[in-house]
């Protein structure tokens, strides 16, 4: 079988794997994201000799997935020290030299569960993390949704609780959905990091209500088959039974589909692949590459 590679290029850090077509991954190492220039000196490191036949790249965003766009392959406006208008992809072609397949982290993990995860066998779905940020990706038709740029849809606007005062952590937009429900936000809302608030805090119904809010956007405008829910917050499991209630509640029977209803236990579902999500979107980017998509 043939050698692809991975990198899942993080704000906090890197994780670098070699892995097969099929999404199995054989090896893997992860360091932390620091300068560019230092960064990058791992990951070429890690290659070197390694013979993959090409590297799928998820990185944290914003960046330009578009291509033919002059700044195809770049990370363009992050407030991440040094990273700002870096050309990732730009970096790697000039050592590495096999096809390249270059998109956000979200819509390499929304790929990979589409290809070998929950959502294998449907036609489309939706993953999106609940970390340090909130991002997602879709995969509708078995491509991965594209546009101006790539969608951001973790920065919708969400109504908001009535008994939640916090103003919003997201330094462009405030109140957010991001700035509202990300891991920093309930950390300063509350004072004390997510982890350690008990399963009945008020702080997880705020969470649901707000994840549910927008899910129920993403399921009207995009009507996924299937929503994949990763992060660290998601590793309060206790959060997902939460939701999928506030969702039906919201939706009020207004879309008829026996997974918002009956199966939607398995509707909205934790990623089938674990923590290896990132790392087997980023193979799954390396296949596509390899295919000329
Ligand atoms: P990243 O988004 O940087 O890739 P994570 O998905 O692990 O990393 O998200 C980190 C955020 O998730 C932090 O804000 C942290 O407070 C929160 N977090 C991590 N683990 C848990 C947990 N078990 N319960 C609740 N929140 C968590
Ligand atoms: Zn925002």
């Amino acid at each position: 079988m043939k050698l692809l590679g991975a990198i899942e290029a993080g704000g906090t850090k890197f994780v670098c794997g070699i892995g097969h077509e099929d999404g199995s991954i054989i090896d893997r190492v992860s360091f932390p994201t620091t300068h560019p220039e230092e960064t990058m000196a791992q990951v070429f490191q890690y290659f070197e000799g390694k013979n993959v036949e090409a590297i799928g790249i998820g990185s944290f965003g914003p960046i330009d997935p578009v291509i033919g766009s002059p700044t195809y392959g770049y990370v363009t406006t992050t407030p991440k020290p040094f990273w700002s208008q870096y050309n990732l992809v730009g970096a790697v072609r000039e050592k590495i030299d096999v096809p390249i397949g270059f998109d956000t982290d979200v819509n390499g993990a929304a790929l990979g569960e589409y290809k070998w995860g929950a959502a294998q066998g449907l036609d489309s779905c939706l993953y999106i993390t609940v970390g340090t940020g909130i991002g997602a990706g879709a995969v509708v038709g078995g491509t991965l949704i594209h546009g101006l740029s790539h969608p951001e849809m973790g920065h919708i606007y969400v109504r908001r609780h009535e008994q939640d005062t916090f103003a919003g952590a997201c330094p462009f937009h405030g109140d957010c959905l991001e700035g509202l429900a990300a891991g920093p936000a309930i950390g300063s809302r509350w004072g004390r990091p997510a982890v350690e608030l008990a399963p009945d805090d008020l702080a997880w119904e705020i969470e649901a209500h707000y994840l549910a809010h927008a899910l129920m956007s993403y399921v009207l405008i995009l009507s996924p088959q299937k929503i994949v829910m990763g992060g660290g917050v998601m590793k309060q499991s206790h959060l997902f039974p939460m939701i999928r209630t506030k969702l039906q509640e919201l939706l009020k029977g207004y879309v008829q589909h026996a997974s918002l209803t009956a199966d939607i236990d398995s509707y909205i579902v934790p990623p089938q692949l674990g923590d290896n999500a990132g790392l087997a979107g980023s193979i799954a980017l390396a296949s596509m590459a390899l295919a000329g998509k």
